[in-house]
């Protein structure tokens, strides 16, 4: 419901929300000749053409004790009033505290909406969790409705791959969207006016508002994270890089790049160390026998199948070319499901998987395979995205 929290007059405490808000009435509600009440602009200062305007409302509308003083109160006559005459879909104006932006509250439906998007968004369940209660909390605080951006919730390797370095410069696995840890959040159908009363339906992004009141602008995202990064939700933003962006762990506590490393270690059997740049590079001892790890390249490449990873660089690992009949045997266990057993399956003694090869001399084919494994290790890492955790 309509309403302004402090008295609005001459010499009187004149929030600059509640006199934008009393602007904004004064724009909507239609004299009896069908102009606005208020003819100067919405802006949040109390002046003569506001007292004026105010002066003729009461006139009109409400008879009070006040009328000729253009003065008004938080719950009083006058607000009330104005409050029933504005009209459907504008009935409930807000501003932030101290701002002159009105905006229309969201709806309950608009907020249960967005809050079923992220019941459905494959999150990590605390994050999912801190998310929701940013939601509501920023709804319960301002009536503004929070909601995830296209793409802003759990992103694919694929799909991280797939952004332009001038989006992003995380490759596949260095981003916290990989692990259900980090959401865009922006608003949802965030609806304000301008100086002239004209209403403005904005993006997620609120590209609108950026563009012609960046002060403004700037200040919904400031109250943004005031709810999202302070206790209870104690979230963290990269608000250089990307204003919409939200996230479980502070960048200054952990490293993306040797996470990941971390993670393909833990989930694969070759190990794995970061080496920071732009981008940033990875190292694997190709499951080698001489317990040295060598340059693959960026996530990208080795995600997409093309690590840069050469005979030499092979060599130098110890690689073991697994033989075919090798790797059919391991399937064949790995099928069945059981542990070699020294009878076997059959009652005849087990297959023993023929010894594996030396790797020398590397060929064109062994490092195709080489790459495919190095890949191999990142599908598995995605696929076990939860087991993901942060590393300093
Ligand atoms: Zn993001």
């Amino acid at each position: 419901m309509t309403n302004i929290s402090g008295l609005v007059g001459s010499l009187k405490a004149n929030n600059k929300s509640d006199v934008a808000i009393v602007q904004t009435c004064l724009k909507l509600i239609k004299t009896s000749a069908g102009s606005p009440f208020l003819s100067g602009s919405i802006d949040g200062s109390f002046g003569k053409n506001t007292k004026a305007a105010i002066v003729a409302f009461q006139d009109k509308y409400t008879g009070d004790a006040n009328v000729g003083a253009g003065i008004m109160g938080a719950g009083g006559a006058t607000i009330k009033k104005m409050a029933s005459l504005l009209p459907i879909g504008k009935k409930d104006l807000r501003a932030l505290p101290g701002q002159s932006r009105v905006y229309i509250a969201g709806s309950p439906n608009a907020l249960a909406q967005s809050k079923l998007k992220i019941s459905t968004t494959a999150l990590t369940p605390s994050f999912k969790l801190s998310i929701n209660a940013v939601i509501q909390s920023m709804y319960d605080k301002h009536k503004v409705v929070l909601g995830l951006a296209v793409k802003g919730g759990r992103r694919t390797f694929a799909q991280q791959a797939a952004l332009s370095s001038a989006v992003t410069k995380a490759g596949p696995g260095e981003s916290n969207h990989q692990w259900g840890n980090g959401a865009d959040l922006g608003f949802v159908g965030l609806q304000w006016f301008k100086g002239n009363g004209a209403l403005v339906t904005d993006d997620t992004w609120l590209e609108n508002l950026r563009k012609t009141q960046y002060s403004h602008y700037i200040k919904f995202w400031d109250v943004r994270d005031a709810v999202a990064t302070k206790p209870p939700n104690n979230l963290f933003t990269i608000r250089t890089l990307e204003l919409i962006h939200l996230q479980a762990y502070s960048n200054s506590n952990y490293s993306a790049s040797r996470s990941l490393a971390a993670h393909l270690t833990n989930v694969g059997d070759w190990t794995w160390s970061a080496i920071p740049g732009g981008p940033n590079r990875y190292a694997c001892n190709l499951g080698g026998a001489n317990n040295v790890v060598v340059d693959c390249g960026s996530a990208k490449k080795i995600f997409q199948g093309n690590a840069s990873i050469t005979a030499k660089e092979i060599e130098t690992a110890g690689w073991i070319r697994p033989t075919s009949l090798a790797s059919a045997a391991a399937e064949l266990l790995d099928d069945i499901d059981v542990k070699p057993s020294p009878i076997g399956m059959f009652g005849a003694a087990a297959p023993t998987p023929p010894p594996a090869s030396a790797s020398l001399p590397i060929t064109a084919a062994d490092i195709a395979a080489v790459k495919l494994a190095l890949q191999a290790n990142f599908t598995e890492a995605e696929a076990r995205w939860k087991e993901w955790k942060p590393v300093k």
